[in-house]
This record gives structure tokens, sequence and C-alpha cells, in this order.
């Protein structure tokens, strides 16, 4: 057991050397002590150093990992959130630097990110104020005109593409007019957009691509376009606006319908025609041309058709006259022509007689074919008239012709002239005959054809003219009527009528029924009926003892209202008479729709029974047609036994007329030969029964 052993200083950390012989196991275990110590130092060493590492990760490398990865997912993320690390007080630092940081990239990424809203709300705006604006609009450069920029509705406008009014001037847009050169053009646009104000200007004659001309007005302003000076000039499209205009003066004086100058436009002509012929001691020819019996077209045939007519007449009659005179429309259907040059009055009437010859031929509507006949005023001057005058006197000649049947001419003079005169005259004094009771109503009594009984009495109004004696409704109801004095008197003899009845029934003198006559004029008031109720009202007298006569002429002017207003009447309890049968031409529709409870065959018929077939007929088929529809026939103007016989033995129900007696005042009415109301006791009773 005995080892030899060297010992080195390190090994004894004597500073000597052993060298020695000895047991192994003494010595080694001297030593093996500290080794063994220092194993368990360096285990111990191992161990504080691993726990070391795990701490040093946990707290620094570990946030930085985390740093580290926050950071790049900040980098990649839309948003960016403060990175929350728990770590030593240094990284701390550094997270709070980075959070700074990135608190200061937010603000300026943000205010970025505003900033082009903002730039592309603004972009929107200018795009919805300027591209969309429906208004053309352009901006163009002051200095050279040219346009720098137009919008969707200008290029709409001017039919340019854009591209291709980007190479235009302002100027090339203005229609070339041989008046105004480029300098004045340019000029104007200086004037016009020189101010720093807004400025408005126009009408300008602008032309589009295709050469259209339109009229523009213009508004500028002063504008700076990414700093070149520039104006920003509002383009409105007066064009439309211009022609409405223009037609609105055109619809002033000449005629809607036809074309024609209206009465205003002839006027006009005729002041200067006067003055000329005055001048030249020249003959000047003012004609009236009035078509007969035109309501009757309108309402057989409809308002359309009475307008082709009337379209087609005022096409005739302007292709009948020469060059240099004036066909205009005065009124609803009425023409004029003025020839400025007449030799003498027998050219006035051959260029009458042209106009009868134009309008002879049938008018080939859509309808139908239509034949007009006209009645022709005339009018001379030698240019000492006044136009209203001339205009006054020819509507006096055709009145006149008119009068007298009508397709005829009448030339304006004195006897005319008289006539005129004595109906502004009478027009005057009718006036005063109300207030007076310068008015009387006679009476003429009615009879029922087969047992010959008075059945009632007819009202008819009548004039005692202090001077001109006793004057029958002819001379002064025409007047009346066109005076508007035909509501009154109307209304006086009503209450009269109704008063008078009511009296004869009081005292005995049987059921008999009165008579009325409304005229055409009357039935267009709007309190006839309340009128008519007021005046049975006050005669204290029942509905149906009244009778009021319409004439047909008077429904067909408007056979629809007409219609309404009988059917009002009719509500009273009043009966209806269509008086003066045949002379009006009613459709047939309308005779059944106006409900009528009597039909008077008119006087000219009656007239001619027993003498003309065709009247005979007419009567015949009057009659028959009237009991099919349900009316009583009442025959006027009977004078003879013979035309009495006639229309009992053809059914008509009953008579008045001159044979049995005149229209007769109140008094003398109740000492008619009427006794016990038939017929048979009066003279002429036995005669007709035989
Ligand atoms: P009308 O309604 O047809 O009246 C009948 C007319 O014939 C009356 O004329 C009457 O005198 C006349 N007459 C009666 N029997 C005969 C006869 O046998 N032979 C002839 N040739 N004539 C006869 P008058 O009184 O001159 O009245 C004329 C027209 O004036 C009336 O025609 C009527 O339309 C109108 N009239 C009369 N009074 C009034 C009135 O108060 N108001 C309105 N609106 N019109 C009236
Ligand atoms: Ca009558
Ligand atoms: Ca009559």
């Amino acid at each position: 057991g005995t080892e030899r052993i060297y010992g080195t200083p390190a090994d004894t950390g004597q500073g000597w050397k052993v060298y020695a012989g000895a047991d192994r196991a003494k010595v080694v275990a001297r030593f093996a002590a500290p080794y063994h110590r220092s194993l368990l130092f360096i285990g111990l060493a191992l161990v504080a150093l691993l726990t070391l590492t795990l701490v040093t990760y946990r707290r620094v490398a570990g946030p930085m990992v985390r740093l580290a990865r926050a950071v790049r997912a900040n980098v990649d993320a839309d948003e960016r959130s403060p990175i929350e690390v728990r770590g030593p007080s240094e990284l701390l630092a550094v997270v709070a630097e980075f959070n700074h940081l990135l608190a200061d990239v937010q603000r300026e990424f943000g205010e970025r990110i505003r900033a082009e809203e903002t730039a592309r709300r603004f972009a929107e705006t200018y795009e919805r104020l300027f591209g969309d604006n429906p208004r053309p609009l352009a901006i163009w450069d002051f200095s050279t005109y040219r346009l720098l920029a137009v919008n969707d509705a200008m290029v709409g406008h001017y039919g340019y593409s854009r591209a291709e009014l980007l190479e235009l001037r302002i100027l090339d847009l203005v229609e070339p007019s041989p008046d105004v050169s480029d300098d004045e053009l340019r000029r104007r646009l200086e004037e016009h957009a020189k101010a720093d104000t807004v400025q408005h200007s126009g009408p300008w004659r602008h032309v589009t691509k295709d050469g259209t001309p339109i009229s523009v007005e213009i508004t500028s302003q002063s504008f700076d376009f990414h700093g070149t000076e520039a104006r920003f000039t509002q383009i409105t499209d007066i064009t439309q606006r211009l022609e409405h205009e223009r037609q609105l003066q055109h619809l002033a004086v000449y005629d809607d319908l036809t074309g024609l100058p209206n009465r205003t436009l002839l006027l006009d002509r005729l002041e200067l025609a006067l003055v000329q012929a005055q001048r030249s001691n020249a003959m000047l020819g003012m004609l009236f041309v009035d078509l007969d019996r035109f309501k009757l077209v309108n309402n057989a045939h409809g308002r359309d058709t009475g307008d082709e007519l009337l379209r087609s007449v005022a096409e005739r009659l302007r292709a009948s006259v020469r060059a240099g005179d004036t066909v205009a429309r005065v009124s609803g259907n009425e023409f004029a022509v003025l020839c400025p040059e007449l030799a003498d009055e027998t050219e006035a009437i051959s260029v009458t007689g042209r106009i009868e010859g134009v309008l002879a031929a049938p008018f080939e509507l859509s309808s139908g074919s239509v034949f007009v006949t006209a009645s022709v005023g005339i009018a001379l001057s030698r240019g000492r008239d006044r136009a209203e005058e001339l205009l006054r006197n020819a509507d006096a000649a055709v009145h006149r012709a008119k009068e007298r049947g009508g397709s005829r001419y009448e030339i304006f003079d004195e006897a005319i002239r008289h006539r005129t005169l004595v109906r502004l005259e009478t027009s005057i004094e009718l006036r005063r005959a109300l207030e007076c009771d310068e008015l009387r109503v006679h009476y003429q009594p009615s009879f029922d054809l087969r047992s010959g009984a008075c059945t009632g009495a007819e009202a008819l109004v009548r004039w005692e003219h202090p001077t001109r004696g006793l004057l029958a409704p002819s001379d002064f109801i025409g007047i009346a009527e066109e005076t508007g004095l035909i509501a009154p008197i109307g209304n006086w003899v009503l209450r009269t009528a109704c008063a008078q009845a009511a009296r004869w029934r009081a005292d005995g003198l049987g059921p008999l029924s009165m008579s009325v006559n409304l005229s055409a004029r009357e039935l267009t008031q709007p309190d006839l009926v309340s009128q008519v109720g007021e005046a049975l009202d006050q005669a204290g007298l029942a509905a149906d003892a009244l009778c009021l006569e319409i004439t047909e002429t008077s429904l067909v002017d408007d056979p629809d209202a007409s219609i309404a207003v009988l059917a009002s009447l009719r509500a009273l309890g009043v009966s209806l008479s269509i008086d003066d049968f045949g002379t009006g031409y009613s459709s047939l529709l309308y005779l059944r729709r106006y409900d009528a409870d009597y039909l008077k065959i008119d006087r000219s018929f009656v007239a001619g029974l027993g003498m003309n077939m065709q009247d005979d007929a007419i009567v015949t088929t009057t009659i028959d047609l009237a009991h099919v529809f349900g009316m009583a026939v009442v025959a006027e103007g009977v004078e003879t036994h013979e035309q009495a016989r006639g229309l009992l033995a053809r059914g008509c129900d009953y008579a008045q007329g001159y044979l049995w007696s005149r229209p007769v005042p109140a008094e003398e009415f109740v000492r008619l030969p009427l006794r016990g109301g038939t017929i048979g006791s009066s003279p002429h009773g036995e005669e007709l029964r035989a």
C-alpha cells in the first residue's frame, strides 16, 4: 500500500514540493476533502448560473421578444396600438419612447388621411357643382380666350367633344356675323369680363358644332385657375325663352287658330292705309266677311270641325286677295279684308264676288263636306275716316246683310248709318222705356184643335214708344239682346205674365196656361231658374200654369248647356216649349234630350201648308216626330181655316194665330169670344168643325 507521492507546490499550497512514499489512501484522503468541496462549489455555481440565466431570460429577453413581436405586428397592422410591456426600466423607457413615436406617427397619419378625405370631398363637390351642373359652364384663359375646362353640359350643349372644346376659344362659339368683327367681339368680351365683380351679358348669338344658332346669356367672374388669370363663365340658353316671347308677341297681333292678323293688327294696318289713302286720294275698302250659320257647323260636326272650317276659310280668303291686301280674323266667324287701293266701289264689289266665289266650293273637312255662305259688309273710305269708325261701319253693313237673310253683301251707306243710329238711339231709349213703364204685354190665345177649347195664352211684349207708337218686338228685342237689356225686360214680362195668369185664374177664366218667350241670352243667365221661381211665387201661380218658350235656334247654340238649363227649369215644374221649330236645324238626337212638352211649328211652314208640298211634308213629319218623342204639337201663325183643317188632319194638337185672335192687351183678351173657354163658341169655331 505504499506509493510514491509527488506533491507540487500547487498541490500543497505551501510552496514546497513533496516527495514521499506514503500510504496512498492516507495521503489521498488528505487531499480528497478539498476536492470534494470544489466539486460542490462548482455544482452550486452551476445552479446559480442557471438561475441567473432563467431570471435574465424572463426579465430581459422575454420582454424584448414580445416587444419585437409587437413592433412587427404594429407595422403590419392597420390599426396601431401602444405596446404594453412590463419589464426593466430601460426596456420600459424604450417602450415608452416607441409608444411616443407610434402616437406621433398615428397623428401624422390621421392628419394625412383627413387631408386626403377633405381633398376627395372637395373634388366631389367640384365635380357636382361644375362637372354635373346642368348649365353649361366653362373656364377660359383671359389672355388667350382659350377654354381651360368645360363641364358635361357644355359638351352636350354645343355638340363638341371635350377635347375639341378645349382646342377652341370662347370667341369661336359666337356665331360669325359680317356685322361683328373678331376685334369687336374681343372688345365686347373684355368689356364684359374685365371687372372683378360678377358680370351678366347677353343675349349673345352662339352656334353649336352642327351650325345651330342659339341665344345665350352669360355670367362671368374672375377666377384664378391654377395660377392662370381665368374667367368662370356660366351660360344660359335663352333660345326657347326668346322664341316663346316672340310667339307671345305674335299671339298678341295674330290669331292663334288661323295665323291671320287679328283685330289689333288689322286696326294698325288700317290706320296706316288710311293715312296713305288720304295722301294719294285713293279709295280704301274694308270688307267684313261673316260666315252664315257657322254655329250650326260647330254644333252638327263639333268644335274641331268648326276650327278646321275656319282655317280653310282663312286659307281661301288669303288666296283670293291681292298682294298688299290684309285678311284678318276679327272675331269668331268674322273675317275682314282690307283693300288699301281700290279704283272705285265696283272694285270692292268685285272683290266681294271673288270672296263669294272661293267660298262657294264645298269644304272637304275630316267629318265630311260642308257648304258655307257668307254675308259681307263693305265700308269704303278716302282716308278721312277714323279706323275704328270704318270697322264699325263695315260691321254695321254686315249686320244689315245678315238682317236681310245673309249670303249677300251690303255697302255701308246713309241708310245703314241711319239704321245704326236708330238702333243706337233705340238702345238708349229702351233703358228709359223700362224705367218709365212704357212696355206692355199682349196676349194671344191658343186652342186645342180637337176640342176647340182655349187652353192658353202667349205673352208677347210691346213697347208703347212716346213718339213712334206701339213697337213690335222685332223693333227692339234684337237690340235688347245685344245690349243685355233683355235680362230686365224678360224678367219684367215674366212677372207681368205670371201675375196676369194668376188674376185670370182667380177670375174664373179657366186653367189657362201662360206661355212666356225666353231669348237665347236669357238662357245663359245664371239666375234664370231662381228668377222664374220668384216670379211664380210672387204671383202665387202654380208652376204647371207656366210654359216657357225657347226658340230652337237659341238651343242649338250650345245644346249641352241648353239641356242642363232646361232640366233645371223642368225641375221647377214649369212646362217647356220649343219655339219656331224647323228654323234651327236641331239634330234629332238633341230634340229628344231637350225633353220639352211642346213643339211649336214655325209659322213659315204653316203658311205654306196646302200650297207647298215641301211644307206639307215638313209639317207632317214634324208632327209625327214630336209625337214619337212624346211632345204635343202647337202650330203658330194659323190664319186660315184651310191651315187649321190641314193641321187637324195631320194630328196637330194645338194652334194659335190671327184666325182666332191677334195678340191683344189683357183687358181685351177677356172680352175675346172665348166663352166657356171653347173654340166652338168663337166666331170661327163652327167653320172649323165643319
Ligand atoms: P214668336 O214667339 O214666334 O211669337 C209669335 C209671333 O207671331 C208674334 O209676333 C205674333 O204676333 C205673331 N203671330 C201670331 N199669330 C200670327 C199669325 O196668324 N200670322 C202672323 N203673320 N203672325 C202671327 P210678335 O208679337 O211680333 O213677336 C215676335 C217675336 O218676338 C216672337 O216670336 C218672340 O220670339 C219675340 N218676343 C215677343 N215677346 C217676347 C218677350 O217677351 N221676350 C222675348 N225674349 N221674346 C219675345
Ligand atoms: Ca213664342
Ligand atoms: Ca214662334
